[in-house]
């Protein structure tokens, strides 16, 4: 993996055309189209970065895998109880909940994101803004912060947060105000990382919880495999099944333009590119996901068979 050819991988997807960056606030809108890093970090710590895997760019939902294992982390799996683990089929931000239970149908959609951002620790908007801020950090192995003016202005902006906020407050499934919960899952979606500290992150995940780089066991095992197993299903919205298929993956999409990807006892990566296909994932970012598991054999499904 460290000898691994980033740069000539860049320069293969930087052609693809295609895709638009996210218009939702201001500071998307305005985002770098051409852009394109890569990080990958295996799960025994070794590192290999694109050139451009230093600059910033808010994780968006590339947050919400780590907000799933917070939540079950800090409530000892019973956030399973409130939130389901089906894909939907449709858009990120789809205004519906499971029928018959109400619940939001899995953490990887806004609604159920929402609600995982609600349940970690904390007993109000500031200590579960702290304790999500100390726990992404955990996972990247260094201090992180919000982009305090993108976390306004999703809080502000996020008309259909609210609204699914309010629907879940409706249906008894979200226990802290709507307004609440928009706030802290805005301000999760707006902490910044770079490529390099994003497939930390991912390298968490893979290695069961255990951050490789610093060593911390920053949740159990068994929360590690939880995310991971829905990240595969869910993570790329109404794309899992096409991402699926090609990639072969668990990875999560974001409307930053980032992927964050784990396979479990290998590595994590992350790649950003921010114009978007019509689901809201990375047009470069899938084509370097693509090549990347092709030339490291990576595909969950793809391993030659011996029959
Ligand atoms: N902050 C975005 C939202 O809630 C995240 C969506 C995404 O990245 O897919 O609309």
């Amino acid at each position: 993996m460290a000898s691994y050819d980033l740069a000539t991988l860049v320069e293969r997807v930087r052609g693809q055309s295609g895709g638009e960056v996210d218009r939702s606030v201001p500071a998307l809108a305005s985002a770098d189209p051409d852009l394109i890093a890569v990080a990958l970090v295996g799960t025994d710590g070794a590192i290999a970065a694109s050139e451009d895997a230093g600059v910033p760019f808010s994780l968006q939902s590339a947050v919400k895998p780590f907000l799933f294992a917070l939540a079950l982390a800090d409530t000892d799996g019973a956030a399973l109880d409130r939130v389901g683990i089906e894909p939907t089929g449709e858009a990120f931000d789809a205004i519906k909940l499971e029928s018959g239970t109400g619940r939001p149908p899995n953490p990887m959609v806004n609604a159920g994101a929402l609600l995982t951002a609600s349940l970690v620790d904390g007993h109000d908007v500031a200590g579960r803004d702290e304790r999500i801020l100390r726990g992404l950090s955990a996972f990247a192995g260094r201090s992180l912060e919000a982009d305090e003016e993108i976390a306004r202005d999703e809080h502000l902006l996020g008309d259909r947060n609210h609204a699914l906020a309010h629907l879940m407050r409706s249906e008894g499934t979200l226990r802290v105000t709507a307004d609440d919960a928009v706030a802290v899952y805005a301000r999760a979606c707006a902490v910044l990382v770079d490529a390099r500290a994003l497939a930390v992150m991912g390298a968490t995940l893979a290695g069961g919880g255990r951050n490789p780089v610093t060593g911390e066991r920053v949740v159990p095992a068994a929360v590690a495999r939880d995310v991971v197993s829905v990240m595969a299903t869910c993570g790329v919205y109404d794309g899992s099944g096409r991402w699926m298929r090609s990639v072969g993956i668990p990875a999560k999409s974001s409307v930053s333009g980032a992927l964050v990807l784990a396979v479990p006892g290998v590595l994590g990566a992350a790649i950003i590119s921010p114009p978007l296909d019509a689901r809201g994932t990375s047009v470069r970012g899938h084509a370097a996901a693509d090549i990347l598991s092709a030339d490291l054999g990576l595909h969950a499904f793809g391993r030659p068979s011996s029959v």
